[in-house]
This record gives C-alpha cells, sequence and structure tokens, in this order.
C-alpha cells in the first residue's frame, strides 16, 4: 500500500508524530485492531482498521490484531477467521501479531490477586439489579456496598472460590474498589469479574469467571506494549478507568486516543443490528451484497482500495456525524471505471427482428474494452438478425424527451449500425414482445453517409450468441437516511425497503462474459457496474450482482 493513500495529517497522526519528537516509547509506534468475534467486520470497522494499521505503516511501526474475546456467550471461531479475511483482503498484514484477549487471562488473573492484595479490589454479593442501585445516576451520589470492606483473606479466599467455581452466574462479583461517588460512573467500583459458567470457543471450559472487558483491553495493552491505543469517542469516559488500572498495576502505560466512529446513510451499523438482520432472514447472512459489511461489500464488487481511499479522504475527527453513503459509491464507481471492463448485458430483454438481415448469417463487431483503459483492447461481439434490447429503450407512444427506440424512430446500436422498428408485435395480453426493424448496413462505422443523426444510441446482445444470466440489482437496505431511526413502537427492520434485492431472472448476456470468474466486475453498458457473485455463481448458470449504477441516481428523482 503507498502511502499516499493515507497521507492526511489527522488529529491522532500530529499527537504521534510529536510522541516520536519527544523521543516517547523510544519513538516507537504500536498500534492495534481489537475487534471482539461476535460479528463480521462493517464498514465502521475499515475505518478503524485503515487507521490503526495505516499508521503503523506511515510511522514504521506495527498494528497487531488482537482478538478482544472476554464475553464468551457471543463469541465464535467462523468470526475468528472472516475477521482475518476481511483485514487481508482490504490489504493490511499482521505479520506474527496475531493474538487473543484469551491468551491473557491467566496474566489477568495473577493481577486480580495483586489488586486484592493491594486491597484495590473486593469481592461483592451484590446482584446486578442491586449494583445499578448503589451505584445511582450521574447527578447522584452512589452508596458504598457493603461488602466493600471485607478483608484481604476473606476477597482471596472468596475469590479462589469463584474461580473453583462453587458461585452461580451472578452470585458474586470481583469489583475495583475506586469511588462510589466519583462523576464519573465508570469509577464507581466497576467490576472486573463476572461468573459465567460457559464455554470458551478458546479456553474451553478452564475458566468460569471472565474478566470485563475494561479490566482486560488496557492490560492487553500493556501486556503488547502498544504505544497509542485508538478507539472510538464512547470510550472517552472510559479513560480514567483505563488509566486507573495501569496505574494501579505500575505497568507500561499506553495512550489511549478516541476518535469518531463512522456513521452512514441507509446504514446500520451496529453489530448487533446486523445479526439481527442475518438471524431473522432478512438478508441472506452476513455477506449479503446488501449489507455494510466487509465481505457484504467485497460479495456487491466494491475494490478493497475504494474501501482505503474513502476511509482516508473522511479522516478521522473528534466529532460525531453522518457520512453520506453516496461518497463511498462515488469512489467505488472512480476506481471500477478505471478498471472495469465495458460489457453488453440485457437485463429485461425485448426482442428485436431486422428484417433485412439474412437469415443464419452473422457478423463480427468491434468494441472498446475500457475507453479509460487503451491497454484493455478490443473485443468481437457477433451481430445477428435477431437481436435482444432492453425493454425501457422502447416505448410505443413516448413523451417528447424520450430519444430511444420508438415505432418509426431510428437509433444507433452502440458498436453496431442504425436501427429502425418499423412494426410492433403484441401478444393477446397487448404486451410488446418482438419489433420488426431493419438496419442500414451503411452505417458500420456508427455515422450515416448522408449525415442524418439517430434520435439516441442504445446496448443490444446477439439473440442467438447470447448467454443466460440472473442479475441481481441491489438498492439501499433503507430509503431513510438515518435508518434505524423510527417512531416509537415501530420495528426498525420493518422499514427495510422492499426493492432493496430486484432479481432479473432472464438476462442475455453478450458471450464473452461467458468465462467471467468469480468477483470480477465489468462495466455493463449504460447500465452500471457488475461483478460475478462468488457465491451463486458458475460457469453454466452465471450470476451478477450490481455493485453501482452509473451515477448517483438520487438526484433525479
Ligand atoms: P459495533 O458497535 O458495531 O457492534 P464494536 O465497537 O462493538 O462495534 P468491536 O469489535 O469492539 O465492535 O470493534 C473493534 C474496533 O473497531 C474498535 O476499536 C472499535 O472502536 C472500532 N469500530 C467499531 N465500529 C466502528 C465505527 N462505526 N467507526 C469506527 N470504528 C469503529
Ligand atoms: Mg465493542
Amino acid at each position: 500500500m503507498s502511502k499516499s493513500e493515507t497521507e492526511s495529517v489527522d488529529f491522532v497522526r500530529q499527537i504521534i508524530t510529536e510522541d516520536i519528537a519527544n523521543k516517547k516509547n523510544g519513538g516507537a509506534v504500536v498500534t492495534r485492531f481489537p475487534p471482539e468475534p461476535n460479528g463480521y467486520l462493517h464498514i465502521g470497522h475499515a475505518k478503524s482498521i485503515c487507521l490503526n494499521f495505516g499508521i503503523a505503516n506511515d510511522f514504521d511501526g506495527v498494528c497487531h490484531l488482537r482478538f478482544d474475546d472476554t464475553n464468551p456467550e457471543k463469541e465464535d471461531v467462523e468470526y475468528v477467521e472472516s475477521i482475518k479475511e476481511d483485514v487481508r483482503w482490504l490489504g493490511f498484514d499482521w505479520g506474527e501479531n496475531q493474538f487473543f484477549a484469551s491468551d491473557y487471562f491467566e496474566q489477568i488473573y495473577l493481577w486480580a490477586i495483586k489488586m486484592i492484595e493491594e486491597g484495590k479490589a473486593y469481592v461483592c454479593d451484590l446482584t446486578t439489579e442491586e449494583v445499578r442501585e448503589y451505584r445511582a445516576g450521574w447527578n447522584k451520589e452512589g452508596k458504598d456496598s457493603p461488602y466493600r470492606d471485607r478483608s484481604v483473606e476473606e476477597n482471596l479466599d472468596l475469590f479462589q472460590r469463584m474461580k473453583d467455581g462453587e458461585f452461580k452466574d451472578g452470585e458474586k462479583s470481583l469489583r475495583a474498589k475506586i469511588d462510589m461517588s466519583s462523576p464519573n460512573m465508570n469509577l464507581r467500583d466497576p467490576a472486573m469479574y463476572r461468573i459465567r459458567h460457559q464455554h470458551h470457543h478458546r479456553t474451553g471450559d478452564k475458566w468460569c469467571i471472565y474478566p470485563t472487558y475494561d479490566w482486560t483491553h488496557g492490560q492487553s495493552d500493556s501486556l503488547e506494549k502498544i504505544t497509542h491505543s485508538i478507539c472510538t469517542l464512547e470510550f472517552e469516559n472510559h479513560r480514567p478507568l483505563y488509566d486507573w488500572y495501569i496505574e494501579a498495576l505500575g505497568i507500561h502505560h499506553p495512550q489511549q486516543i478516541e476518535f469518531a466512529r463512522l456513521n452512514l446513510t441507509h446504514t446500520v451499523m451496529s453489530k448487533r443490528k446486523l445479526l439481527e438482520l442475518v438471524q431473522g432472514n432478512y438478508v441472506s447472512g452476513w455477506d449479503d451484497p446488501r449489507m455494510p459489511t466487509i465481505s457484504g461489500m467485497r460479495r456487491r464488487g466494491y475494490p478493497a482500495v475504494a474501501i482505503r481511499e474513502f476511509c482516508a479522504h473522511i479522516g478521522v475527527t473528534k466529532f460525531n456525524g453522518m457520512t453520506d453513503l453516496a461518497l463511498l459509491e462515488l469512489y467505488v464507481r472512480n476506481n471500477l471505471n478505471k478498471t472495469a471492463n465495458r460489457a453488453m448485458a440485457i437485463l429485461d430483454p425485448l426482442k428485436v427482428v431486422i428484417e433485412n438481415y439474412d437469415e443464419g448469417k452473422s457478423e463480427m463487431r468491434k468494441a472498446v474494452n475500457n475507453p479509460e483503459d487503451e491497454s484493455a483492447g478490443i473485443r468481437e461481439m457477433p451481430f445477428s438478425r435477431e437481436l435482444y434490447i432492453e425493454r425501457e429503450d422502447f416505448m410505443e407512444d413516448p413523451p417528447k424527451k424520450f430519444f430511444r427506440m420508438a415505432p418509426g424512430r431510428e437509433v444507433r446500436l452502440k458498436n453496431g449500425f442504425f436501427l429502425k422498428c418499423n412494426d410492433v408485435i403484441k401478444d393477446d395480453d397487448g404486451k410488446v414482445v418482438e419489433l420488426r426493424c431493419t438496419y442500414d448496413p451503411e452505417t458500420a462505422g456508427g455515422k450515416a453517409p448522408d449525415g442524418r443523426k439517430p434520435s439516441g444510441t442504445i446496448h443490444w446482445v446477439s439473440a442467438a450468441h447470447a448467454i443466460d444470466a440472473e442479475v441481481r440489482v441491489y438498492n439501499v437496505l433503507f430509503e431513510k437516511e438515518k435508518a434505524d431511526d423510527v417512531p416509537e413502537g415501530v420495528d426498525w427492520k420493518e422499514t427495510i425497503n422492499p426493492e432493496s434485492l430486484v432479481v432479473m431472472k432472464n438476462a442475455k448476456l453478450e458471450p464473452s462474459l461467458a468465462d467471467a470468474a468469480p468477483g470480477a466486475c465489468y462495466q455493463f453498458e449504460r447500465l452500471g457496474y457488475f461483478c460475478v457473485d462468488n457465491q451463486d455463481s458458475s460457469a453454466g448458470s452465471l450470476v451478477f450482482n450490481r455493485t453501482a449504477s452509473l451515477r448517483d441516481n438520487k438526484k433525479k428523482k
């Protein structure tokens, strides 16, 4: 990856530049990307990945991949594998630096004992409900737990018995002894360990007590000698606790820096909500091309470089805001415009018979593969008596501004000839099923010798040579800009756009697409960018996904 992709200097990079100048951490830069393996990564994670790996790249540091797997209930190896695949696909490499918070369970446990010994932690018998009550609210002081002053011996004994499985879930917890009247709720004796008789995807049944996120995260950072622990803004209030634990233990102190998370219009982003979409079969899976997941975007045909450039462009700030989905799509289009070969495809075919073209005859027409890239060369497309055109490109009774096919009109077939519609054939229901046309063989170069102008240019494929395909046309999953902003009593999932997926089962493609490889992207002339589906497509039965329309259509409405 080139440094220019991530060149912009944001406030995080400014802090790091100063730290290096001041020889803090001996000038080293070690960041980490710490996903919880409880779902697939989404475009918000991509922002964090690009930031953390990008910084390591820019400052000749390293970035660790650490699975923050402290919550055994929701975590799974499937997620671990998908996360690795997605980070790699985005173009980043953690080398040997793959870690799991669960690798530190032993050390974190020993540190908990040290905290107890130093009178900085105690075993509490209050229920979750009671803890909440004792904590009180933002504007009200909390109350000390009646178990707060247990002796070190008693705490050590109870903690050992918690670990040995003597108590039921929720019966006891280990809490840090900080300050029940702190204005920062996170410092009101936060939980360090909770009892969970749960199988863990890596440590199996070894533990029935699990450390909380706050009691694990900073200590894991410290163990890995992270220099800059970059997280999203909602952790700003946790920083005093992060610092408190590190100071209490007297260990290497990474600096926590917060930035604003990415929010996109028309998109829900929380993993909990994405899981709901998957489990409720609102989408076909985590990698459904409508999902804002990295795997969904990959399947949809988004190039990794487009996602990286988008992330570099939006940068990082301290203010939460909403980014327009159209901006991401712009980066996708700009990239594909340069790299995707052009092809002709008809999504909703209407048959054309050219009455003055001999039956059984055909000829090859030349077509430019990519006007943006001469090296992509040219290809040949068969032309014959029967063609398919897009049903949309014909109107029997066209309004003034319709410049395509209509009775009596002449249009230009892209890379073909001028074609004139003489007759319209309908079925018993009055549906147009065929156009009878004539072509002008003198217009092979795209111009008529007499200088006459056709009303427009349309695309086509030769019926006899066309290959069949299914084309899945995707639209936004949520039409509302703020996707999950629904009135009370309304389930946000019920607002899913019913046209978020439109399947075109009878698409007809030019024959050069017969052996298009899974994942390959094309610009279907006049229609948009499409890629071969990486799951459901096979040589004999092609499936294409619409990656993006040719331009942002929103303003047209
Ligand atoms: P979600 O809220 O979507 O469930 P999360 O924060 O719980 O996500 P983690 O697996 O804990 O997910 O996130 C890993 C890293 O990615 C964290 O450092 C987190 O701050 C960052 N991250 C998550 N969502 C976003 C986002 N929308 N924008 C930027 N960074 C994000
Ligand atoms: Mg999280």
